[in-house]
């Protein structure tokens, strides 16, 4: 900041110096030379005023001919005059004599006009351009002026990250890999000696928050070796050029350093494909060029090994792919049930909790959960045992501190009249009872209808026993009808519907399309895919790929799958109408009700109730 300001003052003192110099010129110099004032005459006048003896000074010119008169005072003026053909001229003055004439074509005014309309500006512009790569230099490190090349950045960090791999729970694919590379770097004796060449780079590649940034931390803490770590949008500057000396200079102090590791995070920032467009990004381009040769011409045996993280591997040039630069790919998957349940351990270990918390439930209730996500949930949770004045994390903590995290903080406060309480409990009850009803529908773990900050104005949760990989599609059938068992419920008992069902309704519609589209689970298609996905990582963002008549169809499918499983819904309440009743009293006297409270309800003989 402070070298900026200081190089601001050195350009405005510059231009005040030239912006001077300018001012002299214009109001001094040039006025003097050749703004005396003319007066245009015709040719009469000046043969008149030769023939006089008035005459002194003459100057013949491609097309005028400019002449200087004594005045009867002494002082004299400037006349012009159009130019003749006229031979005889110079053998007129030269009889006369006395007068001095000379002819020129470009007389000096004209050349003090380009010295100042041209020169001039060209050597202010140099002047500013030099003093500002001179401050550039100077920002970044004592460089002196034009040496453009280098950025004599210190990008060198040693590990100081204090992560092992112990920190990271799960992942056990990618510490793995990882570790191999470790140990190549603590002993590369052993690998050179069979004449294996260990790869020059790994890429981690994974969904947000699922380690790959804590992974290479680690990697640090456990190499104790020198790690150079610096994020892509560092390499994107201003100026096209500045981002590739930085490649350059990184590479070269990491090869001074070797056996290291560089850590280059996020790198689809630099990495993107390069395409045809011509208005690319110039900057981008031969950052990633310069990155590429960079790859290519480090030698693999001396131990510099290059680490990136993305969450974007197919927006990567294929370049950076190929075998000899980015070769192995780690990954870094959402955490399965027992990875959950381990990091949830690592993050429970640094708070205080009671003897007997039960981690499995917790993880079985956060399937698709990230890394990032579950530490968050640890971290509510010693939040919420703060408030209510504990010293020690629940059961109860974590459990709210799930539902905080999947469906934001409770709405104590919010003010929802009964008419509307009784919509929503029998919402919920149409939910839960829909899935109890199905075999092939996940156990109702939870049903509450106490306002979430997210919106949520009530929800059922399902929990699955185990771990679920593989969807049937008796199963996605199964959770579109429980997805629309709320909306039933309501058309059953209020013989209306209301905007609650909005959520029930994306989530299906987006199940029943993947059935269509992209799991071949319709009558109407085959095995075909009808949809590519574009991120897998980033939501999974699909496009159709096929005609506007098979888009058409899809949507007929669609609507066809939503239609049966909420027919089903509405069949599976009516013949189960008084639980339906019975249940939803309950809900709106509780509020909150557990899976067992629900199922012993369900179970009972039932009570009519009038
Ligand atoms: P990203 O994959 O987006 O780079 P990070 O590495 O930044 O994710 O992870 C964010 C945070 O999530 C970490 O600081 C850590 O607290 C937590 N986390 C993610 N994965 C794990 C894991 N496997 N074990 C322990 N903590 C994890
Ligand atoms: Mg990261
Ligand atoms: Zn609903």
């Amino acid at each position: 900041m402070k070298e900026n300001k200081n190089l601001i003052k050195q350009v405005l003192r510059y231009a005040g110096v030239i912006l001077f110099l300018l001012a002299v010129f214009n109001l001094v110099i040039v006025p003097n030379l050749s703004s005396r004032k003319v007066t245009e005459t015709d040719y009469s006048y000046f043969l008149g005023q030769i023939d006089e003896g008035n005459v002194t000074k003459v100057n013949i010119q491609e097309n005028e001919i400019k002449f200087e008169v004594k005045n009867t005072d002494g002082s004299t003026s400037l006349y012009s005059t159009g130019k003749l053909d006229d031979p005889e001229l110079v053998s007129r003055l030269y009889e006369k004599g006395g007068i001095e004439f000379d002819a020129s074509f470009e007389s000096n005014a004209l050349l003090l006009e380009f010295l100042v309309g041209w020169v001039l500006p060209i050597i202010f512009f140099m002047i500013l351009w030099n003093v500002i790569i001179k401050g550039m230099g100077k920002r970044m490190g004592g460089g002196n002026a034009m040496s453009f090349g280098k950025s004599n950045a210190k990008i060198y960090v040693k590990a100081q990250t204090g992560k092992t791999f112990k920190d990271v729970a799960g992942q056990d694919e990618a510490k793995e890999a990882l570790a191999e590379i470790v140990d190549f770097l603590h002993n590369p004796g052993k690998y050179a000696e069979i004449g294996a060449n260990l790869p020059k780079g790994a890429l981690l590649v994974g969904p947000p928050g699922t380690g790959k940034t804590l992974l290479a931390q680690a990697v640090a803490g456990e190499a104790d070796v020198p790690f150079f770590s610096i994020s892509g949008s560092e390499f994107v500057e201003m100026f096209v050029g500045m981002g590739a000396a930085k490649v350059r200079d990184l590479f070269s102090q990491a090869n001074e350093k070797a056996p290291c590791i560089v850590f280059i995070d996020e790198i689809d920032t630099i990495g993107k494909k390069r395409d045809g467009n011509l208005s690319g990004n110039d900057e981008r381009e031969q950052t990633l060029n310069q990155l590429l040769t960079e790859m290519d011409g480090f030698d693999g045996k001396k131990g510099v090994v290059i680490l990136a993280a993305t969450n974007r591997p197919e927006s990567l040039d294929p370049a950076l792919l190929r075998p000899g630069r980015f070769d192995r790919r780690v990954p870094a998957e959402l955490p399965d049930l027992a990875g959950r349940e381990a990091i949830l351990k690592v993050h429970a270990a640094r708070i205080k909790t009671e003897q007997d918390i039960d981690f499995n439930a917790i993880a079985r209730a956060t399937a698709g959960a990230s890394g990032a996500e579950l530490a968050n949930i640890i971290n509510e949770s010693a939040l919420r045992a703060v408030r209510n004045g504990r010293n020690l994390v629940t059961q109860s903590d974590l459990e709210e501190s799930v539902e905080v995290v999947i469906a934001g903080y409770q709405r104590k406060n919010a003010v929802i009249s009964q008419k509307e309480k009784e919509i929503i409990a029998y919402h919920e009850i149409g939910h839960a009872l829909v899935a109890a009803k199905q075999k092939d529908s996940a156990p109702v773990h939870k049903i509450t209808i106490i306002p979430r900050t997210s919106g949520a104005l009530g929800y059922t949760m399902q929990v699955d026993e185990g771990e679920k990989f593989l969807m049937t599609k008796e199963e996605a059938l199964a959770r579109i009808a429980t997805l629309t068992g709320g909306r039933s419920a309501e058309e059953l008992i209020f013989n209306s519907c209301t905007s609650g069902a909005s959520n029930d309704i994306e989530q299906a519609t987006k199940i029943a399309r993947a059935m269509v589209t992209r799991y071949g689970m319709s009558s109407g298609f085959d095995m075909i895919a009808l949809e590519t996905v574009t991120n897998q990582y980033l939501g999974g963002d699909a496009s159709l790929a096929c005609s506007p008549e098979t888009a058409a169809k899809i949507d007929e499918e669609v609507n066809n799958i939503v239609k049966k499983c909420h027919e089903k819904a509405v069949r599976i309440l009516s013949e189960n109408i008084d639980k339906l009743h019975e249940l939803a009293h309950f809900l709106l006297e509780k509020e909150t009700i557990t899976g067992e409270e629900f199922m012993s309800i369900l179970n009972q003989k039932v009570i009519s109730i009038a």
